[in-house]
């Protein structure tokens, strides 16, 4: 019998380091005995293993647990204190940055409106300022940092991380991991924002333990993140998912979509949609409160003027959410029968007004996919609501921590 060399020898411990690490991840708080029954690794194995997990602070004890019939055990969990994340999200209107710690919290951030007639490079510049913000909150609270994520509207490569295109951005070919890396000599992951949401959901949302789900990202454009066995489905070049062009509910005669074709089925369910169902009702009523708070704002019809009518009652407001919902609703169906997946997540920056499409959403599906599977599947608000791809972000770099935990290195 021959010997495994040493180069499968240092590769099985990686394995089998990330095993523990990626368990200790999801089921916390752990014992080493726990641990060993589970991954079917030799109780001295894992006890080297947690060591070696210990020494690099990825994980730490938390006490002892002396309930049950078994002997008392040393618990572990994550260590939040394991280091700093930054996390970018490239909204179409907006750019947030946060710092998190290694358990996913949130311990600063900055959102900023973006106004979609800037240019990319001052776009950039300013999630590079509030980036450098975020290093000294960092050094504040002691956590050297991880690395740097950045979640994206539109197709990226992933490798390489450009953004290939985003018709709502209207950028194109923009080496993004190029500029942060440059400008921050962090390590810089790039990812679709729907993607980066659905990662996020499943490392610390409502989708831990969840093998097949779906995460739709709903804002200005539509796009989805397809977690399938247990793992994102990216397609062969990595733009699957980008459902939000896809002509479910095509019409010829539908407003234009950004990609530059027509009857695209975020155009029948974005916020714009939103917005132009609500100013097509004022046209005709007259009993609604939504002028009245805009004159009292001083604003124009927004998002967020028919979501304060709504929660006052307004029936203009809620009928404009309501029809929304149903064309939310039947690209859903679609994703029911294409997938079959448990559970539907709606999240970014449309989800804060979710509560009301998510009815209309249901009874859409209801109607429109197969009953073997519209009867099973959950459709449910992110954990994080508009924060989803932003949380989202920081988790592409705790995803490449936990499947390689001798990659982490601080800076
Ligand atoms: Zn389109």
């Amino acid at each position: 019998m021959s010997h495994p060399n040493t180069a499968d020898q240092a590769l099985v411990r990686e394995i089998n380091l990330s095993l523990v690490l990626r368990y200790v991840h999801n089921e916390a708080p752990v014992s080493r005995a726990q641990i060993a029954a589970t991954t079917g690794l030799n109780k001295s194995t894992v006890s080297s293993l947690v060591d070696e997990l210990l020494e690099r602070r990825l994980i730490h004890e938390i006490g002892i647990n002396a309930g049950g019939t078994g002997r008392p055990a040393t618990l572990l969990e994550i260590n939040p204190q394991a280091g700093g994340i930054i996390g970018i999200e490239l909204g179409v209107d907006f750019v947030a940055v946060a710092l998190t710690d290694f358990a996913g919290k949130i311990v600063w951030r900055k959102d900023t409106s973006a106004d979609p007639s800037q240019t990319q490079d001052r776009v950039i510049a300013e999630t590079l300022q509030l980036a450098g913000q975020a290093i000294a909150a960092s050094r504040d609270r002691d956590l050297n940092i991880l690395g740097l994520g950045v979640a994206t509207p539109g197709t990226v490569d992933l490798k390489e991380g450009i953004l290939i295109f985003a018709p709502n951005l209207h950028w194109r070919n923009v080496p993004l991991k190029k500029i942060y890396t440059e400008n921050t000599g962090l390590k810089v992951f790039v990812e679709n924002d729907a993607n980066a949401a659905a990662l996020g959901e499943h490392l610390f949302g409502a989708a831990r333990r969840c093998t097949d789900f779906i995460f739709v990202f709903a804002g200005v454009g539509i796009g989805s993140g397809l977690f399938l066995n247990g793992q994102l489905y990216r397609g062969k070049n990595g733009y699957a998912g980008e459902i939000g062009h896809s002509p479910i509910i095509a019409g010829p005669t539908q407003a234009p979509c950004h990609c530059g074709n027509r009857g695209c089925w975020e155009t029948y369910a974005n916020q714009y949609s939103i917005i132009q169902r609500a100013q097509a009702r004022l046209e005709v009523k007259r009993n609604s409160i939504i002028p009245r708070l805009m004159a009292e704002q001083g604003a124009s019809l927004s998002i967020a003027i028919i979501k304060q009518a709504a929660d006052e009652g307004d029936i203009e407001a809620l009928e404009s959410f309501a029809e929304a919902g149903t064309a939310m609703g039947q690209g859903f169906a679609a994703l029911v029968n294409m997938f079959n997946p448990e559970k539907i997540f709606m999240g970014g920056p449309l989800s804060f007004a979710g509560k009301y499409m998510l009815p209309s959403i249901q009874q859409a599906i209801l109607r429109h996919a197969l009953p073997e599977t519209s009867h099973q599947v959950e459709i449910l608000l992110s954990s994080f609501g508009p924060d989803a791809s932003l949380i989202g972000a920081t988790s592409i770099v705790v995803h490449d921590i936990l499947q390689n935990p001798t990659h982490a290195e601080r800076r």
